[in-house]
């Protein structure tokens, strides 16, 4: 999460859902056309949605250099799900620069792929930009997204999470049977769970870290203290004072720092 000046603008010229879960958004725009690809297949940027001056980070799950494809996962309460399950057609949103993650070291032999649902897009398209090595994929999401993939010759185990908002990815790496040799390993999903694996795969797996990605992209609700500093306010109070954008958000960034060394 940041607060910090997007990018780029864009308008969303669509909205499709995908799922229950999963709602596909389409942007596109003039504002959008220097859009700086990583070229990496996991790459993400920060969405500010209107009427906020927080982010959050997706996927880019594709960019063909005029349109921008968004999978977002709608959970049970957020700034961006509850946006996305508006009519958002038309509307502008922001758009930060994009980073990736992804980088298997040279001479890896295989790739492994674990996540949950917020890592179908990235696996989606590591799927469809890597096929030179050897991938097994295991994804935990409810039923029903397994077309959400392209053809793959990747092997792919799915499971249920236990609940919503809940996630047992540790227990998935714990199982896995290792392929021999030197390969890559990329993961995200729920923080604690990847705190989990991240101990597992030093301390067990003995892994050099070139060898894996592991990637915490969501709490599950209740897991971090509350936000103290609630940016509505400072918003409404600095539009009040008639102060810029800029100066919004660095009073914003000061009250959070000086919150957090308390
Ligand atoms: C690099 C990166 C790439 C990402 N790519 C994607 C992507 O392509 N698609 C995608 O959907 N997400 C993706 N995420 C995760 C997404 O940024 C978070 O889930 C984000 O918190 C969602 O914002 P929100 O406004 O909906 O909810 P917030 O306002 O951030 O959170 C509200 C509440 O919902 C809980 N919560 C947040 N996310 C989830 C969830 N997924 N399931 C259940 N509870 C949740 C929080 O604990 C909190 O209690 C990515 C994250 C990172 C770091």
């Amino acid at each position: 999460m940041t607060s910090r000046a997007p990018t780029y603008t864009a308008q969303v010229h669509a909205r499709t859902r995908l799922s229950d879960h999963l709602v596909r958004l389409e942007l596109g725009g003039e504002g959008l056309a220097g859009f700086a690809s990583t070229g990496i297949p996991d790459e993400w940027v920060p969405l500010v949605v209107p009427g906020q001056f927080q982010s959050r980070y997706y996927t880019v799950r594709s960019w063909d250099g005029t349109r921008m494809v968004l999978d977002v996962v709608v959970h049970d309460h957020g700034l961006v799900t509850e946006w996305t399950t508006g009519d958002v057609v038309g509307q502008q949103v922001g758009i930060g620069p994009a980073k990736g993650s992804f980088a298997p070291p040279s001479g890896a032999a295989w790739l492994l792929l674990v996540g949950d649902l917020t890592a179908l897009p990235a696996i989606a398209r590591v799927l469809e930009e890597r096929r030179d090595l050897p991938t097994r994929v295991w994804l935990e999401t409810p039923p029903g997204h397994e077309g959400l993939l392209p053809a793959t010759d990747a092997e792919v185990t799915w499971s249920l999470p236990p609940g919503p908002g809940e996630s047992a990815l540790a227990d998935v790496v714990g199982a896995i049977d290792w392929p021999d040799g030197d390969g890559y390993f990329w993961m995200a999903g729920e923080s604690s769970q990847m705190r989990a694996i991240r101990k597992h795969l030093m301390r067990e797996r003995r892994l050099p870290s070139a060898a894996y990605d592991v990637m915490g992209y969501w709490r599950r609700p209740g897991a971090g203290r509350a936000r103290a500093v609630d940016p509505g306010p400072v918003w409404a109070a600095g539009k009040a004072a008639g102060h810029t954008d800029e100066q919004i958000w660095a009073a914003y960034d000061a009250a959070r720092e000086k919150e957090e060394e308390r």
